[in-house]
Parts: structure tokens; sequence; C-alpha cells
């Protein structure tokens, strides 16, 4: 008999783990409060980020840590509540991205950015999504030539390393590619590999669509709990109880706070986000993804206009939205590319959920057989959710994973 599984959130990674086990046979139901992709699989900036192979490391030097007490930063804002509140976490961030600790971290967590392109297009395919995806890469854009070469030596190891493809770019090339740009910004490196995605939150629906074409079931309800019972496991819903062989926890920003119930302390945090979208002033037009680098956020062309998305955030989950961060960003922005209106009235809100040493979960729960988890996947979850859902599922099936999943294991905190 097929093996029954229950997926706990309908995010990119819990869509991507359901779709493949699904796919092998597993008989899946799908849980999520909302329907697939709409937290903060949603929201975020679309890119499938293949040149992503150094994780966001907390600064270490006095000077940029003396630049963000300010609060005035576009790229990271803070609220001492927030702080306070993941004063634990963020202390074992800092200490992680010491230059020997990262050092380690960086090919571990390259190891899984390498699989990104080749897991998503086998779910694009079967999706039929490739109207919604790009595959021209995208620019980070700077403003000083000291600032620029920096970047592009991290970019040659990162290509000498991890075989990451990029052009740099003086202003003439970029003006090439990116005719209505503002003439602060003097050139570019453009990241070949990466795919780029018009619409997020449409993918990761047609890629649950997908799920339930292959026979999956998705169920809208909220989750209230799980109990291991002898050798299965019963999950109550507000909806309806089911009983089933396997749990797999893919709850996101909320993976953490959830996992108390069962005794888990993880050191979860988040780095918040926002993003509003533009219109165009006329005869303008945005062709690619472009991040302004040294001051931090980032312009998408999607398809509800020109997304743009904010840096870091550190305060609670569940906070209230300060849309400050969001309008010094547009203020910048609208010096570097003619935005138009803007097209809502307040912004979307999201988390990036994140854990201190730059690394998701993805494995066995340590003291319970039958619950998997998945979360904690930072600044990369849109690009890591298929590659997590091939490795947790040849976990699940005891099968050799593709990469070395020990880095990945829930018993290192
Ligand atoms: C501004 C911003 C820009 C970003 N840009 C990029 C990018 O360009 N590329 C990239 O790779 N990543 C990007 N990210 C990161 C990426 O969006 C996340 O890492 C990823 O979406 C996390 O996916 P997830 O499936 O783990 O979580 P989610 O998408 O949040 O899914 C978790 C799900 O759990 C559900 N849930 C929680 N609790 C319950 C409950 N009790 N009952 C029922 N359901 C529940 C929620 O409804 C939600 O749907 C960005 C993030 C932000 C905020």
């Amino acid at each position: 008999m097929a093996r029954q599984t229950v997926v706990l959130g309908a995010g990119i990674v819990g869509v991507s783990i359901a779709w493949q086990l699904q796919q092998r046979g597993h008989q899946v139901t799908l849980i999520d409060r909302h329907q697939p992709g709409r937290e903060t699989s949603f929201g975020n900036a679309g890119i499938i980020q293949r040149e992503a192979v150094r994780p966001y490391a907390f600064p270490r030097d006095m000077k940029t840590i003396m630049s963000v007490l300010p609060n005035k930063r576009v790229d990271i804002r803070y609220r001492p509540a927030g702080m306070i509140n993941a004063a634990s976490p963020l202390l074992s961030y800092w200490h992680n991205s010491s230059s020997r600790l990262y050092k380690k971290i960086v090919p571990e967590y390259a190891s899984l950015i390498e699989l990104c392109l080749k897991t998503h297009e086998p779910m694009i395919e079967a999706a039929n999504a490739d109207h919604l995806v790009r595959r021209e890469g995208w620019l980070e854009i700077y403003r000083t030539p000291k600032k620029l070469a920096q970047r592009v030596k991290e970019a040659e190891e990162a290509r000498d390393h991890y075989g990451v493809q990029f052009a740099v770019l003086d202003r003439e090339g970029l003006a090439e590619k990116e005719p209505d740009l503002g003439s602060d910004i003097i050139g570019a490196i453009h990241w070949l590999d990466p795919w780029t995605v018009a619409d997020p939150g449409a993918l990761v629906a047609a890629y649950a669509d997908s799920f339930t074409q292959l026979g999956g079931r998705v169920l809208q309800t909220d989750i209230k709990g799980v109990q291991q019972q002898g050798k299965r496991w019963q999950v109550d819903t507000a909806a309806e109880c089911l009983e089933v062989d396997e749990v797999v926890v893919a709850l996101g920003p909320w993976a953490g706070s959830w996992l108390k119930g069962l005794g888990y302390h993880f050191p979860t945090f988040v780095k918040r986000g926002y993003h509003m979208h533009y219109t165009t002033q006329p005869s303008a037009k945005l062709h690619y993804w472009l991040m302004d680098a040294e001051i931090g956020y980032l312009l998408a062309p999607m398809n509800a206009g020109v997304r743009l998305t904010t840096g870091a955030e550190l305060d609670r989950l569940e906070s209230p939205a300060d849309e400050k961060q969001l309008a010094d960003a547009e203020k910048v922005a609208r010096s570097v590319f003619p935005l138009g209106e803007r097209r809502e009235a307040s912004a979307w809100k999201g988390a990036r959920p994140c854990l201190p040493d730059m690394k998701p979960v993805i494995g066995p729960a340590p003291k319970h057989s039958g619950l998997w988890l998945a979360f904690g996947h930072g600044h990369q979850g849109f690009t890591l959710g298929p590659a997590t859902g091939q490795l947790l599922a040849d976990m699940m099936e005891g099968k050799p994973t593709e990469i070395d999943m020990a880095p990945f294991r829930a018993d290192r905190f």
C-alpha cells in the first residue's frame, strides 16, 4: 500500500516536497490555512538564485555595524524589541559569520544552490509554467568602481569554485541592456545563470496544481496539532482529523514556534521584507531584475508591475508593518529608474525564515520517527524549495542523496 504522508505548509518548500513524494507513488495531503504559495513564497523577488553560493553573513566589521546603528540604512532595519526577542539566535548568527566558520558554511550552502535549476526544471515542465520563467539572468548594479571591483573578485571565486557564470558591464554595456537607468550607476555584474519568475506565487500555485494532477490532495485549513500514535501520526486540523504514516513540517517562518509543541527549540528568527508594485513612467521600460547593491533593494519587472522588494528588517514575526524602509528604498529607486504610481494602497509584508548558521534544516526530526523537517531557507527559499523536495524525498525513501545532508541535520542545534 502507498505510504500516507501529510505535508504541513504549502509554500514553495512544502509544495515541492509534496510534489516529489506524490510523483514517487506516496499518497500525500498538503495542508495550509491559505491556498498554496500565498505567504512568503508569494511576495519574494522571484529569482532562482544559482549565483547565491555565499549566504548572507552578519556584518562583522565595525564600520558597517556602526552604520546600521542609527537605523537609517535601506538594506537593514531593526526594532530594538525584535532584537531583544531574537538576541540568542542573532548572537549565534554573528558568531557563525566569523571568517573561520563562514568558510566552512559556504561550500555546504553552495552544494544545495548548485541543485536549484535542475530541480526547478522538471517541475516547471510538469506544471506547464514556462511562460512565468525567464532565463536571462539578473543585474547587480553598482555606483562606485571600488565596490564593483570587490564584487567582481567574489564573482571570480564563485566561478572558479562553483561554476557561477557572470559578465561585467561598464556604463555603456549596461545602458544597452537598461537604457532608462540614472547617471549614478557606473556598471553592473550580470549574473548569467539564474532564472527569474514574473509571478512567484503563481509558480508555486502551478506546482501545486501539478501535484493535484498527480493525485495529491490540497486541504485548506488551520493545522491544530499532531500526535504520534504508535507507528502512525494523527494530524488535527480545523476541518478534519487525518491518520498517516509520516508528517513533514514545512511551515517556513512559523516552523520554529510550531515545533515547540513537540518539544523542539530551534533557534529560528526572521528577516522581514516588504514589497510594492509600481507603474513605469511613459516610454520607460525595465527589462531585467536588478539589485541596487550598494543601497540594498531590488526592482523586478513582474506581471503585476515593477516590484520593489526591500532588504532585511529584524523584528518579531507578528509585529505590525512599518513601511518606512520601503518608503526610503522607493525614494532612492526613483532616482535610478523612472517609476510611476504605486499600484497598491499598502505594502505586502513577509518574513524570511532564518537559522543562525545560514543553512536550512532538511531531514528527520531527532526525537520522533516518521517526522521530517524542512525549514529555515532564509534568503533563498524560492530557489531551494525543489532541491529540498528532491533531497528530503530521497531521505524519506532511504535512498542515497545527491549531496551530503550532514550539514543540514536538525540535531546540529
Ligand atoms: C522580500 C523578500 C524577497 C525574497 N526574494 C527571494 C528571491 O528572490 N529568491 C529566493 O530564493 N528567495 C527569496 N526570498 C525568500 C523566500 O521567499 C523564502 O525563503 C521562501 O518563500 C520560504 O518558503 P517556505 O515554504 O519555507 O515558507 P512559506 O512560503 O511562508 O510557507 C509556509 C506556509 O505555512 C503555512 N502555515 C503556517 N502556520 C500554519 C498553520 N498553523 N496552519 C496552516 N498553515 C500554516 C503558511 O500559511 C504558509 O503558506 C525572499 C523573501 C522575502 C521576504
